[in-house]
């Protein structure tokens, strides 16, 4: 059984755990220490946080504890498990943000098992906020990372000898989400899964919040092509005063609006988590609704009371939370249906 199917069937077989609520807790009082991540491998994501977190650890280290533990996975689309790109090679970008507004990110890093980690390395041992390509690979490796084989997992090998035989890159979504394989929940047309971003925000005890994002980016995308996710601003951004967003899906949509500095600029208008993210899908979907209509985009924010919130173009996205009070996946609301 492979992660993705694992991880599908404990969805279903652990009602308790993981029951679905609505987001009526959105306005939740003061809840910290608190981790969100995004879809529903966020679980597994958020119990390694959680560790962290529950021992008086600071945010920053329960990021990256909880993205470190998805890289790790093998069969998984982030890390170097992740789906290559039309050239048949993986490709990873992350990054990591604090309460200090410190920063730091990598794209299109081949072959180091923890692009995360890197980041941090970056943010903490550099006057620089991202590296790229070979710099980042060099940078990785003059810093102790080690260099992987590089060759892909069984489940991508597979994915991409079948992406091959029609060569298309076509992030159309299928909004539905798949029975029993929901650890990847958006797809192109024939049902293969082409995103699976891991973002994560977190808030210790102390009240200071953190963000992580770490992936290996839209399948079968243009070697070379950068998404959202190591883009501060975009896939990522935190504000201690305010708050922190993170977001999956098509990364040209998000980077387009700058999207989570955009949800965090809303919540520091007054708006909720939730509303401020429904704001921000209702910048894209008003830039093009005929384009939105085929892409997925879910934004997924917190604010400096611990509450939460999320809100997606489409059906399917899910966003897991763990913190004092709950231990679940929440469905996130949509704009078109
Ligand atoms: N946002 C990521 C990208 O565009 C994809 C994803 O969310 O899975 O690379």
């Amino acid at each position: 059984m492979n992660r993705r199917k694992f991880l599908g069937l404990s969805a279903l077989t652990t009602p308790l755990l993981i029951s679905k609520k609505s987001l009526a807790n959105t306005f939740q009082a003061q809840n910290k220490p608190i981790v969100i991540s995004t879809w529903d491998s966020g679980m597994a994501v958020n119990a390694e946080a959680w560790k962290v977190l529950s021992n008086k650890g600071s945010s920053l280290d329960a990021v990256e504890a909880g993205a470190i533990h998805i890289e790790n996975e093998i069969n998984c689309c982030v890390g170097l498990g992740g789906y290559p790109d039309r050239d048949g090679i993986v490709t990873l970008d992350a990054c990591i943000m604090d309460h200090t507004a410190n920063c730091g990110a990598v794209a299109g890093l081949e072959r180091i098992k923890h692009p995360i980690s890197v980041a941090r390395k970056v943010m903490e041992k550099t006057p620089h906020v991202i590296l790229v390509g070979n710099g980042a690979q060099q940078f990785a490796v003059e810093n102790g990372f080690m260099l992987e084989s590089g060759e892909l997992s069984n489940d991508a090998k597979n994915a991409y000898t079948e992406w091959l035989k029609k060569n298309e890159y076509k992030p159309v979504i299928n909004i539905e989400r798949k029975q029993n394989g929901p650890f990847a929940p958006t797809f192109f047309d024939d049902g293969t899964p082409n995103h699976d971003t891991m973002g994560l925000v977190a808030m210790d005890n102390n009240g200071d919040l953190s963000g992580a994002v770490t992936t290996s980016g839209m399948a079968f995308k243009v070697h070379g092509r950068v998404g959202d996710s190591p883009i501060i601003g975009a896939g990522l951004f935190v504000d201690n005063e305010i708050g922190a967003a993170t977001s999956s899906g098509v990364g040209e949509e998000v980077i387009r609006i700058c999207g989570t500095h955009l949800v965090v600029e809303f919540m520091r208008q007054g708006y909720s988590p939730e509303m401020a993210c429904k704001k921000a899908i209702e910048r894209i979907v008003k830039r093009d609704k005929a384009k939105a209509k085929t892409v997925q985009v879910g934004f997924l924010a917190m604010n400096k009371k611990g509450q939460y919130g999320a809100y997606a173009i489409q059906k399917g996205f899910v966003f897991s939370v763990k913190s004092n009070r709950e231990n679940q996946i929440h469905d996130s609301k949509y704009m078109l249906s």
